[in-house]
């Protein structure tokens, strides 16, 4: 994600939120479990089950933009870590008429955005199979922070945005980062309306009155990366070559009143082109862009088709939210307290981009930020330990992360460091991560103790001294 009005890195710094939340030490790898309820984040411990995992999510969705009314199924195939007698998915607002679990009706009950299933019997442990059906006018979810995501309509129709949580205003879902699944959408629209989603266009077949855009994304996705955008857009069809040889398809929507996007169309290959020298193979089998008026205030790195409220050729989200495919989409974070693993990373990237491209160096961004009075919000919560929700997306996860790269770079040398990047996107490709995996990567590949290093930048609040 990148706040619109967060693109100078010094208005950030500077920003105070007035809230100072100071948390206990935690270890690293601390996090696991233990604090957590029925899910498994630590942060929002209502959200998501942990005793399942989801394969697959197979969501049709019919949609009248007009009165914004949805009519859908959604087909789910989980896996049962044990014996369940009940199990929870995350779904908020809409009516639900059915529910199937392996082919047979069951029993479910609603408690806020809590579905709970209770299948006649129980489940065993293993495979099984949901089907929901479900209807209503879908809604906009209201962050801690006080930021728009769910369903957002727009002047000609909706775009479904989901960090942290929006993805159950639209889908059933086990709705937690740490379970990553693969998605069909079945998309029916009027004729004359586009949808798009994540992945690769599989059929677009028009039934007279109504338009069916089928989209499937088989590299396995978090559900805060799911989207759609619905409306009348302009349609753009390209591809490019990837390091690796391969082809990449890109769809790119933007809205006919949102601008000329034309410029970030032509700089997506050069900058996932960039990126992969860095990085390593672009992680997907799609790419793209979605420019839309929702006017949510940012950008968002929904997989393999970020979302823009809109976007220029100078615009760093295009660089913020395309490195995110590596870092946060392909290599995800399983808490959200370890966001700072996908906005540092990205936050990061933007500086390399930066300092390839006539601007300011990696180090001269790290210094203007090290300027930061040991009072600013930068230093405080440290990345890792914020406790209010209102601080997922604060300054010091952001640039206080980068920092923390920066600072890395710096102990362990640049071949070193770039090292530890690459391993990290490619040993971790469509997997979920912990910070303590990557403390013990870094100190593997540079063969230095850096536990010391990691704790000062991302755990310890206020300003660290020396660097
Ligand atoms: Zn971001």
């Amino acid at each position: 994600m990148l706040r619109r009005l967060g693109l100078s890195l010094a208005t950030l710094a500077l920003a105070s939120t007035g809230v100072v939340a100071l948390a206990p030490p935690a270890a690293y790898a601390a996090q696991a479990g233990s604090e957590a309820g029925a899910g498994g984040d630590t942060l929002f411990p209502r959200q998501g089950d942990a005793r399942y995992q989801v394969w697959s999510y197979d969501v049709s969705l019919d949609y009248t933009p007009v009165t914004n009314r949805l009519t859908a199924t959604t087909r789910i195939v989980a896996v049962a870590a044990r014996d369940l007698g009940r199990f929870d998915l995350d779904l908020e607002g809409l009516d639900v008429s059915r529910v199937l679990v392996d082919g047979e009706q069951a029993a479910f009950s609603r408690d806020g955005h809590e579905l709970t299933v209770r299948p006649d019997g129980g489940l065993d442990r293993g495979r099984f199979t949901v089907r929901v059906d479900y209807a209503g006018e879908p809604q906009e979810h209201i962050d801690a922070d006080g930021s728009t995501e769910g369903w957002v309509r727009t002047a000609d129709g909706a775009t479904a945005l989901g960090e942290p949580v929006g993805t159950m205003t639209w889908i059933p879902s086990n709705n937690t980062p740490g379970d990553k699944a693969r998605y069909t959408f079945r998309l029916t629209v009027p004729t004359g309306y586009e949808a798009t989603a994540n992945g690769v266009l599989v059929s677009q077949r028009d039934e007279g009155l109504t338009t069916t855009w089928t989209w499937r994304a088989d590299d396995p996705m978090a559900t805060y990366l799911a989207m759609v955008s619905i409306g009348q857009f302009d349609v753009f069809e390209s591809q490019t070559e990837s390091v690796d040889g391969r082809t990449i398809p890109i769809w790119s929507f933007t809205d006919v009143t949102g601008g000329d996007a034309a410029a970030a169309r032509r700089l997506l290959p050069k900058v996932i082109a960039f990126q992969e020298r860095l990085f390593g193979p672009y992680p997907f089998d799609a790419a793209g862009l979605v420019v839309d008026d929702a006017d949510v205030g940012y950008a968002l790195e929904t997989q393999t088709r970020p979302f823009y409220p809109s976007v220029g050729a100078a615009d760093g989200a295009l660089v913020h939210e395309t490195a995110h495919q590596w870092f946060g989409d392909s290599v995800t974070l399983v808490d959200w307290h370890d966001i700072w693993l996908a906005e540092g990373f990205a936050t990061y990237a933007e500086w390399l981009w930066d300092a390839r491209h006539g601007g300011d160096t990696a180090q001269e961004h790290f210094d203007d930020l090290y300027a930061t009075p040991a009072s600013g919000a930068l230093w405080r919560p440290a990345p890792t330990e914020f406790t209010d929700a209102a601080d997922l997306f604060g300054s010091p996860v952001y640039n206080r992360g980068a920092m923390t790269l920066h600072a890395l770079r710096k102990e362990v040398g640049g071949d070193d460091f770039f090292r530890i990047v690459r391993l990290w996107a490619q040993r971790n490709e469509d997997g979920s991560v912990r910070t303590a995996q990557l403390v013990r990567l870094a100190e593997r590949v540079s063969g230095r103790a850096l536990s010391p290093l990691f704790r000062t930048w991302l755990e310890k609040a206020g300003k660290p001294a020396g660097y």
